[in-house]
């Protein structure tokens, strides 16, 4: 059955000259059948240079959004419209003009993680893979306004000196990463390196050993001489993980709550079955009004720019 669908879906893909786009957090069988798995920023890329007709986004809502943006003429779908970010979400417009009011002569450096609608009146936006070059190659007195994730623009301030003004957003699941847990795991494996994403909170971030995006991650685990890893993200990376060194431990940090693992639940929600649907239905296509794309294209190709001229892509 999984494998009559795998096989429908490649031949779709290729009668309709479609890739699919994936990243890191979805299923590990939707990994597996992607044309691409990537970070958000390596995602953007891929949108923003591929020359399918069709991308079918297996990720969050704001991604799908941004590889429209990044390719108005090709049909971008989304598998499961519900797929949304609620770090993303939480940003809401009216709040986010006010907030720029009070500060008129700062340069707006959005997440990605953001809204079509507030990239349109960003400055700059940055991922989790280039948010410290590219806020050091600023000017030191560039005074900046940052969101919407909190934990990422504190992690920011280590690394300059410009005023940083943060909007108070957070990533629910990476917020919620429980540092007393992590304090008992790292008792139990004395011998465990912590990766985390900047994302996670200060108290998981303080203890951990090496903070990055999750290719970032992937990298250390892969190139790394030590076997075990607590893993401070959202646990979906830990299939690319075992796929790239498959005799390395990887344990995920629990959330404060009682579950195992803190998982993204919006980027679960998409299936096999439904991206052989959106394949065959063409649906759930991600539309969006040409000025709104033109404002929004402008601060995410100048992250795109600066980002190829930092050698941080190819
Ligand atoms: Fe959004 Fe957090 Fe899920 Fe990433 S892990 S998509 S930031 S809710």
């Amino acid at each position: 059955m999984v494998e009559n669908l795998k096989k429908e879906i490649s031949k779709l893909k290729r009668e309709k000259n479609a890739i699919i786009l994936a990243h890191f957090y979805v299923d590990g069988e939707i990994q597996d059948i992607a044309d691409y798995v990537g970070d958000s920023l390596e995602l953007a890329r891929k949108a923003a240079t591929t020359k399918a007709d069709i991308i079918v986004f297996a990720g969050v809502h704001f991604m799908a959004e941004t590889a429209k943006i990044l390719s108005p003429d090709k049909k971008v779908l989304i598998p499961d419209l519900d797929s949304g970010c609620p770090l993303a979400d939480s940003m809401e417009l009216s709040k986010f003009k006010e907030f720029r009011k009070k500060y008129p002569d700062y340069y707006v450096i959005n997440y990605v993680n953001s809204t079509a609608e507030i990239k349109a009146v960003s400055d700059l936006i940055c991922t989790s893979s280039n948010a410290v070059e590219l806020v050091q190659s600023l000017s030191a007195d560039t005074k900046i306004l940052f969101g919407p994730d909190r934990n990422l623009g504190s992690y920011i301030k280590r690394f300059v000196e410009n005023e940083i003004i943060l909007w108070q957003g957070n990533c629910p699941i990476h917020q919620n990463f429980s540092a007393e847990k992590l304090k008992v795991l790292k008792q139990n494996n004395p011998d465990a390196i912590v990766l985390a994403h900047p994302e996670a909170n200060e108290a998981v971030l303080s203890q951990s050993d090496f903070i990055g995006s999750t290719s970032k991650i992937i990298k250390y685990a892969q190139e790394s001489d030590k076997t075990k890893f607590i893993i401070a993200t959202e646990p979906g990376v830990i299939h690319k993980m075992k796929q790239l060194v498959n005799d390395k431990i990887f344990i995920p940090l629990p959330p404060v709550t009682n579950h195992e693992q803190s998982i993204c639940t919006d980027m679960k929600k998409h299936t096999l079955q439904k991206i052989y649907d959106a394949l065959l239905k063409e649906q759930f296509e991600i539309n969006m009004d040409k000025e709104l794309i033109e404002k929004a294209k402008k601060p995410i190709e100048l992250m795109l720019e600066k980002s190829l001229n930092l050698g941080l892509i190819k």
